[in-house]
């Protein structure tokens, strides 16, 4: 038990599958230990979580594998204050992210399997994509094309201008953690 209010959902151990030593892809050798734990994950529901750990090159990678996926689902939401900057917002790697006043994709990751961040922490990853553009392309049209993006993002921050949060999940664990009412949350059929 601890002192705050608003207990924050805690993953729980279920069950220790297996480990084993695999060849490493990176050095070679036969040191790459791999270890798979079920969890009770925050959100993720019951999760296989494969940590691969090589003791010869250091190479580390965390898989999570949700064993309860749930239906396609869409969830929007629309930042309208400077509070909202600190919506949460998680993210499985099988969802994509669109920022439609950006005109912002965030592809499914492949190195974060998982992540938990919040409306600022999403913009400053924008704003980092965004230096990296601008230091791969020298035209003059995409100097441009940042500056402007940059501008609107600043004015987001300031709370000066809207910003649309739209999660497409195929596996349906993502979500915006805004208060109700203020995120629409559609399962869809099929794919
Ligand atoms: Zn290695």
């Amino acid at each position: 038990m601890n002192g705050n209010k608003t207990e924050e959902p805690k993953t729980v151990y279920i069950e220790y599958e297996s480990s084993y030593i695999e060849i490493c892809p990176y050095c070679r050798e036969k040191s790459l230990e791999i270890r798979e734990v079920v969890h009770q994950q925050p959100y993720l529901r019951k999760t296989l979580i494969i940590s691969k750990n090589c003791k010869k090159c250091g190479f580390k990678k965390t898989e999570m594998l949700p064993l309860n996926p749930r239906k396609r689902r869409i969830i929007a939401f629309k930042m309208i204050k400077k509070e909202d900057l600190y919506v949460k917002i998680l993210r499985t790697s099988t969802a994509t992210i669109f920022l439609p006043e950006l005109g912002a994709v965030i592809d499914p990751g492949i190195d974060a399997p998982y992540f938990i961040t919040n409306v600022e922490g999403l913009l400053s990853r924008i704003e980092d994509a965004l230096e990296r553009i601008r230091v791969l392309e020298i035209s003059q049209e995409s100097e441009y094309e940042i500056t402007k993006l940059k501008k609107i993002i600043k004015k987001i921050k300031e709370g000066k201008h809207s910003l649309t949060i739209i999660i497409d999940d195929p596996i349906g664990l993502s979500d915006i953690l805004a208060p109700s009412g203020k995120v629409i949350r559609e399962y869809v059929e099929g794919y």
